[in-house]
């Protein structure tokens, strides 16, 4: 059996805690960035210069990823 004084109980327990908080902060962060609300978002329309796939995405960011070659590409417009 472990035998601990107070003050490191109070450790013990102060770090568990820490434990708790850092685990649900880090699952409250992935599934914020896991869920978009992809219905409502308006897509926007990317062409590849390279290979010319036309695609969609859904996030507002300034330049895509292009899936078939991986060339990052500016939106053509949004719908
Ligand atoms: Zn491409």
């Amino acid at each position: 059996m472990i035998t601990l004084t107070l003050p490191e109980w109070i450790l013990a327990l102060l770090g568990v805690h820490l434990a708790i908080l850092l685990v649900l902060s880090i699952f409250y962060v992935v599934r914020r960035l896991r869920w978009t609300p992809r219905r409502r978002a308006t897509p926007f329309i990317f062409r590849c210069s390279v290979c010319g796939h036309v695609y969609l995405d859904r996030r507002n960011v300034p330049m895509a990823e292009c899936a078939k070659c991986g060339n990052m590409n500016e939106s053509i417009k949004d719908i």
